[in-house]
């Protein structure tokens, strides 16, 4: 028999998105487009690859290139839209204290739809990859690798983004270097 009363719940929710201001759902936002541009970059070093599958090397190689090297106001524009569609599934998610909740969810959605089955079974370490690929995108990912180590992350978002990137390596026992 189920019980009625946790029907409160449901307006207790509405209050919450009530709530919601617009300088959060922006930051929300940002996150969201940067999360698909850092998945088309992943896909360009895979296709860069001699690899026919993204890894999930290839998805934190993309993630550390968007932390490290801001998007141009074009790709802002393209990946917005994309982001709008993810924001409009996902309305009840928001308030400041699980921004970071929202980000991890994102990127841990993102990792799983494509990498698996890919990651070790062994429990082993692995060391992040990139290719051997010299066109500027796959150069400036290599560069960004080595430099992740001293990067500080300057604004909310970068920190944000960086946590994520962070739990998504342990989680998948991938190392930066
Ligand atoms: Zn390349």
């Amino acid at each position: 028999m189920s019980d009625m009363s946790d029907m409160s719940d449901m307006s207790d929710m509405s209050d919450i998105i009530d709530t919601i201001d617009d300088a959060t759902y922006d930051i929300i936002r940002v996150y969201l487009a940067q999360m698909q541009s850092a998945v088309k970059i992943s896909e360009i070093i895979c296709s860069h690859s001699e690899r026919e599958e993204l890894t999930g090397s290839d998805i934190i190689c993309g993630l550390i290139y968007r932390l490290m090297i801001p998007m141009s106001d074009d790709e802002i524009q393209e990946c917005m839209a994309a982001a709008d569609e993810i924001l409009e599934e996902d309305e009840e998610e928001e308030d400041d204290e699980i921004i970071q909740d929202v980000v991890n969810d994102v990127a841990n959605d993102v990792v799983n739809d494509v990498v698996n089955d890919v990651v070790n079974d062994n429990g082993d370490w692995i060391k992040i990859k990139s290719n051997s690929c010299n066109c500027d995108i796959c150069c400036q990912v290599r560069v960004t690798l080595l430099n992740y180590k001293n990067y500080e992350p300057q604004d909310i978002l970068a920190s944000r983004f960086n946590n994520s990137i962070k739990e998504t390596c342990e989680k998948y026992k991938l190392l930066v270097n």
